[in-house]
């Protein structure tokens, strides 16, 4: 009898929830059937979740009746709960099967992106603190490549004193004492010097910065003053002047360099001899030339092209030398009359003992208007230092015409033009260029009347060889200066030779 009504009672708990179904429930209702107040009313509530192509759509809400699937399996799209009591679905949450790995995909994607993101950014700014680091190094090798180490500042003070007083450049310059392992004067003369040097007027504006007229103890110097954007150039004439051996009567004379640094920017000045004429351009414009002065000037040019362009051996010896820039703003007149050509910023060096080829990193180019045909096209080949001497030529060539225009034969002159004045705009793009020197392979037009004149029909005939299409059909400097060599000396002793 006892056994019957524990039995009883068991029976009757084990099936309370489905008494209580009988009754109505309420319970949460989330899904777009539900009223405003979000509840439901029901024999049971439920929560389920399915899947619809990617998307996971859950409802919360109330049963009229039992369902085989709240007893029923899940699948892999479906899956349902039930319960009995009233509000009992509001914290019954469902799982699919695979929907876990989904669920925790979207965190382990964030984690996959993190762990790939946070490394890499910690990398590139590794690098870019590498980079930097690298960059002040070279920079800081830069410098005391060029002015030794700071180690000698304390010297500084006692060469101040020395500098100063009754020295003249010439003898700074020619004094064997101070001379350091370059051409040029130690470092730290050179920063005395510049640190001594007033600024008087500004002669010349080049596209890379200005050129002004300083002087040092009384004595003209040049002071180029490069923008900071050519920085390139400053440090490629430096370097050549001060490793090179280039004192030579047709090279610009160099005396100093020197980096200051004013109110964070950097000044860069190139310390060199002074001309007053200024440069050949400027002295062309209004000086109409004779015969003898035209060949002067143009024998002072090839004299100082050979001189680049040659490889001298032994110690004292200097690379080879491809200037790149030349033309009549970069050719300075002196007082003598004769030539020296200036601005290295864009050259080249070349050593055929010790096999090296340095074509430094100056982005700079070089003037459109003197560029060769092979420069034009870009079919130049850059790892042969020859080409390099070859587009010097065809420079040196349209030079020789501008000279030779403004030279007087029979009482006439032409005024003063550039090469391709009557084929180029004024300022020629590089199209421009290459469509008349490359596509219509055009040369300037060589005046008649210098055909009246030996000497001046010797140099129309130097122009035509110096602008081949070929570079390596074009005369080399050595040749022109022997032609302009012999020129002359006819020239200087005709009678001898008549
Ligand atoms: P950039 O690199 O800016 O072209 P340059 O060295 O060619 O600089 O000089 C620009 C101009 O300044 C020249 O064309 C010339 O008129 C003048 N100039 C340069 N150096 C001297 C100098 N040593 N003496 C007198 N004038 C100079
Ligand atoms: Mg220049």
């Amino acid at each position: 009898m006892l056994q019957g009504v524990i039995a009883g009672l068991f029976l009757a708990l084990l099936s309370l929830p489905r008494n209580i179904t009988a009754g109505n429930l309420t319970c949460v209702c989330e899904h777009t059937d539900c009223e405003k107040n979000l509840i439901c009313s029901g024999k049971l509530c439920f929560v389920s979740r399915h899947q619809e192509d990617r998307e996971i759509i859950h409802k919360k809400g109330c049963l009229k009746a039992d369902s085989e699937l709240c007893w029923g399996s899940f699948t892999e799209k479906y899956g349902m709960k039930c319960c009995w009591s009233n509000m009992c679905n509001r914290n019954l949450a469902i799982q699919l099967p695979g929907e876990s790995n989904q669920s925790e995909e979207s965190p382990s994607l964030k984690n996959l992106l993190l762990m790939i993101l946070v490394p890499l950014f910690a990398i590139l700014v590794l690098a870019a603190l590498v980079g930097l680091f690298v960059w002040k190094v070279v920079q800081s090798r830069q410098r005391q490549m060029l002015f030794g180490s700071d180690e000698l500042e304390d010297m500084d003070f006692m060469l101040k004193a020395s500098i100063a007083g009754d020295s003249t450049l010439e003898n700074l310059l020619n004094d064997d004492c101070t001379t350091g392992s370059g051409s040029g004067l130690p470092f730290l003369v050179q920063r005395t010097v510049a640190r001594q040097i007033s600024l008087v007027e500004c002669v010349g504006k080049g596209r890379y910065g200005e050129v002004w007229r300083g002087t040092w103890h009384g004595e003209n110097v040049a002071v180029k003053i490069f923008s900071s954007r050519d920085e390139q150039s400053w440090f490629r004439e430096t370097e050549i002047y001060n490793t090179v051996l280039l004192r030579h009567d047709n090279i610009l004379g160099f005396i100093a360099s020197d980096m200051t640094s004013r109110n964070s920017s950097t000044q860069l000045w190139l310390i060199t001899h002074y001309h007053e004429h200024g440069s050949l351009y400027d002295y062309l414009q209004c000086t109409p030339l004779d015969v003898e002065s035209c060949l002067r000037l143009a024998t002072s040019i090839i004299c100082g092209l050979v001189h680049l362009h040659v490889e001298i051996f032994g110690t004292q010896g200097k690379p080879a030398i491809a200037h790149r820039d030349l033309k009549s703003r970069n050719i300075l007149v002196k007082n003598n009359k004769q030539c020296c050509i200036a601005d290295l910023g864009l050259a080249v060096m070349h050593s055929q003992s010790s096999d090296y080829l340095d074509i430094g990193n100056n982005p700079r180019v070089g003037t459109k208007r003197y560029m060769a045909p092979e420069v034009l096209d870009e079919q130049i080949r850059m790892d042969c230092f020859e080409s390099f001497k070859q587009t010097d030529i065809w420079a040196f060539g349209l030079v020789l015409w501008e000279i030779a225009r403004r030279t007087v034969i029979n009482g006439i002159v032409e005024d003063y033009k550039p090469p391709f004045f009557d084929m180029v705009p004024i300022d020629p793009s590089f199209d421009d260029m290459k469509k008349v020197v490359c596509v219509d392979q055009q040369t300037p037009t060589i005046p008649n009347r210098l055909y009246s004149d030996l000497t001046l029909s010797a140099l129309a005939k130097i122009m035509k060889e110096c602008w081949f299409q070929s570079p390596t059909a074009r005369l080399t400097a050595l040749r022109i200066k022997k032609t302009l060599k012999k020129l002359s000396n006819s020239f200087n002793k005709p009678k001898q030779h008549s």
